[in-house]
């Protein structure tokens, strides 16, 4: 029975063959997914997974960078701009944006 902390699901198994001809598994961290944007699901350019590098390297300094992609990011901020200026309603814009929208008027 193997440990109780690599019973997760986290852990992917791998079996190796001992010099003497034994197999035993051995329980490896699985890597991490790639972020991707919270509104549209693709996956977000300009990303290191890897911890080496200052923080520019590891994500992008936009605003909402890590969050959202280049294309929904342009989009919140042109729904930003026209809810500041009373062309549109909050209650116009869809669900996912409206998050978005909320913390970018608030500043
Ligand atoms: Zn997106």
């Amino acid at each position: 029975m193997p440990k109780p902390m690599h019973r997760s699901g986290s852990f992917k198994k791998v079996k190796r063959h001992t010099p003497k001809g034994r197999t035993v598994t051995h329980y490896k961290r699985a890597k991490n997914s790639m972020p991707h944007c919270a509104i549209c699901g693709i996956e977000l350019n300009g990303i290191s997974l890897s911890k080496s590098g200052g923080s520019s390297r590891r994500t992008n300094s936009r605003l909402f960078g890590g969050v959202l992609c280049a294309n929904c990011t342009a989009e919140v901020v042109k729904l930003g701009s026209r809810v500041e200026r009373g062309d549109i309603k909050l209650d116009d814009i869809g669900m996912k944006q409206k998050k978005y929208v909320l913390q970018l008027v608030a500043h």
